[in-house]
């Protein structure tokens, strides 16, 4: 009896009021607490949270305490369960010795590697799941650091890109110089990154399902635009803007004179037949 209550006091001692002991009518006693992962006291990053109960009978420590969990937050069934089950063993390895602190710890320890953010990667558009990597920015946004990496490396493209434009640009102001950074997809806040870290990540794994729900549905639509496609060109249609801006463009550097000389004599009725042909198709006189 006076070890459990020296236990409960030490744990008291750690926890403080967050711990709640009931001591039971029919001996024993019920210890509770409120858990969160550990994120440095980083609440925006904690995504998960249970109450561990565990409830000791008059015999504990000589007999193994029963462990409940209450409230969860952010984790799955199948998660619980096995959180569940890995305490009540180890509980049931250490009968004879105080073994409370050791299992509250432990619950802590296994919520940290479950700690997953809600909603989707914005990038790939899947939802995070357990296992994954993700990143966090400064601005706390999440991504599949893998995702990231390569939203980075094409961001990185692009600047360079836009970097020797200005380079090339010698009319421009330098002192009007452009911020060149890779910002974040969703906030558009200057990121900080070290890229071969975040691409030498694990591409996040879509699972069959979700790729057959989004395969069958695309496949549907790709269908039916495919069969408009085919009737708007059968009735002329689908016009070709590339084409069409260049029909009635004479390339000089492209052919030989005898050809030019032919063409200047045939432009008056050339001309005249070009529009037409393009009143024929339902065009006004300037060709729009
Ligand atoms: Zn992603
Ligand atoms: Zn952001």
């Amino acid at each position: 009896h006076r070890s459990v209550l020296s236990e409960i006091e030490v744990l008291q001692s750690i926890y403080l009021d967050e711990l709640s002991v009931n001591q039971r009518d029919e001996g024993g006693w019920t210890v509770s607490l409120v858990l969160y992962p550990s994120t440095a006291e980083d609440c925006l990053s904690q995504f998960v949270r249970l109450t561990l109960t565990v409830d000791l009978d008059s015999q504990y420590p000589y007999s193994s305490p029963c462990i409940s969990i209450h409230n969860p937050r952010g984790l799955s069934d199948d998660k619980l369960l096995s959180l569940q089950r890995s305490l009540q063993i180890e509980a049931e390895s250490c009968i004879g010795t105080p073994v409370l602190y050791q299992l509250i710890e432990r619950a802590k320890e296994i919520l940290t590697e479950s700690n997953i953010p809600h909603g989707n990667c914005v990038i790939c558009l899947y939802g995070f799941k357990e296992g994954e990597v993700f990143t966090k920015t400064s601005c706390y946004h999440y991504f599949h650091s893998h995702c990231l990496g390569r939203y980075i490396t094409h961001s990185e493209m692009e600047l360079k890109d836009r970097e020797r434009e200005l380079e090339e640009d010698k009319t421009r102001d330098r002192t009007e110089e452009e911020d060149l950074a890779v910002v974040c997809p969703v906030c558009r806040e200057p990121l900080t990154y070290d890229l071969d870290a975040l691409l030498s990540s694990p591409a996040p794994v879509f699972t069959q399902q979700e790729d057959a729900v989004i395969g069958g549905e695309f496949k549907k639509k790709w269908a039916a635009l495919q069969k408009i496609l085919e009737q708007q060109k059968e009735k002329g249609g689908v016009i070709d803007p590339e084409a069409e801006s260049n029909r009635f463009l004479i390339h000089i550097n492209e052919v030989n004179p005898t050809w030019i000389f032919k063409k200047c004599i045939l432009f008056g009725s050339v001309v005249e037949h070009c529009v037409s042909s393009a009143k024929d198709r339902g065009f006004d006189s300037q060709g729009t």
